[in-house]
């Protein structure tokens, strides 16, 4: 099952071979961007360590122990993660009804699809009861392991008290116990806590592994694959969300601003600015700059390398607005510059229709191409 994990080499190397050498660290920690697969290799480590096949290729992923890892119903495997303010008795039970199905909702995803986001309803962090109670349960003796695992997700998101009362554990923890810290912000760690953990670092994923994982799992267009490889910047998990959401609203309407834009048709444009005012919040806008940006990249990387454009599928209209336009390296600078000052704009709350018609009639000016 390590063979399914592309794109990490390196990691799944090293912890291979401490699974073969029976050779295995109490503490280790996983970092690296979003959506590189730290989570996924944590698990299949778990289910390597207690595989019961004697092949040499571990996690078989069939036998006994690998299913229960696989269903999240092994008694010595032990995942905490940021959570709302869940109500939890001291042994860990959820009681109230809300919670506890938010928080099944939230392993149904993570055990058939771990790649999607999951939008949880409220603030969340690892709370000190989560802690407290993986310190009850590892006091305990182990239930049928031979290592005991304990996966922590989002290591850093533990308030300065939590992250404490977690070093306990760390520092002195029980025989055969294994502790796995994934984090996204090394720096946000206590310095005690990364000096007593193997560290191991889970690169970007590269572009052909991304285009590979879509194929995969998704039914859509080769262009689409290449997009979403190139705008996601080695992170899986928004690959995914672009290339899964065909409609990608912020990203249509961005082109079909800058279609009006170049075109000069007010008209149809403060239409649709009245259509979609429901949609233009902040946020919203903000990732449209984000591929209005792509967009004029690629309409400069037109002129000197058509191959290397990130937005495939729009290719015919970035094209027209590059050929026609002599001057396309300054004005593109100085759109980039635009966007950026707009974004900040957002930022800084101004108001965002203010924003979209700036933008629209800079675009007009700059732009006049179709
Ligand atoms: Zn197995």
């Amino acid at each position: 099952m390590f063979r399914q994990i592309l794109g990490q080499d390196h990691a799944v190397q090293l912890l291979n071979k401490a699974v073969l050498n029976d050779r295995v660290a109490q503490g280790y920690l996983f970092h690296g961007i979003d959506g590189v697969g730290k989570y996924t290799t944590a698990l299949y480590f778990a289910l390597a360590l207690n595989c019961l096949s004697a092949s040499e290729f571990r996690p078989c992923g069939v036998c006994a122990s690998c299913r229960k890892f696989l269903a999240y119903e092994h008694p010595d495997f032990f995942y905490i993660f940021p959570t709302p303010n869940f109500k939890m008795s001291s042994n860990g039970e959820i009681k109230d009804a809300t919670s506890l199905a938010e928080y099944e909702r939230y392993i149904d995803v993570k055990r058939k699809a771990p790649w999607m986001d999951f939008v949880w309803s409220g603030a969340t962090e690892i709370r000190k009861e989560s802690i407290m109670m993986l310190q009850h349960r590892l006091d305990l003796s182990i239930h049928e392991a031979k290592y005991r695992v304990c996966i922590i997700e989002s290591a850093d998101q533990m308030n300065a008290s939590t992250a404490n009362a977690f070093l306990k554990t760390l520092e002195e923890p029980p025989d055969n116990t294994v502790i796995i810290l994934i984090t996204e912000r090394l720096p946000a760690l206590l310095p005690t806590i990364l000096s007593r953990c193997q560290t191991l670092y889970f690169n970007p994923l590269p572009r052909k592994v991304i285009e590979t994982m879509l194929h995969k799992k998704l039914d859509v267009e080769n262009a689409m694959l290449r997009t979403a490889s190139l705008i996601s910047n080695g992170n899986f998990k928004t690959a995914f969300r672009i290339a899964s959401d065909d409609k990608s609203e912020q990203r249509l309407i961005a082109k079909t601003f800058l279609e009006l834009a170049c075109s000069g048709n007010e008209l149809e444009f403060h239409q649709i600015m009245t259509k979609s005012r429901e949609l233009l919040t902040g946020g919203f806008v903000s990732g449209m700059i984000n591929y209005l940006s792509t967009f004029i990249n690629d309409i400069v990387i037109l002129k000197y390398d058509p191959a290397g454009i990130t937005n495939v599928d729009y290719q015919d209209l970035l094209m027209n607005i590059s050929a026609r336009n002599d001057e396309i390296d300054e004005t593109a600078y100085r759109l980039l510059t635009l966007l950026e000052d707009m974004k900040r704009k957002i930022d800084g709350h101004v108001n965002i229709n203010l924003v979209i018609v700036h933008l629209f009639y800079s675009l007009f000016r700059e732009l006049k191409a179709i």
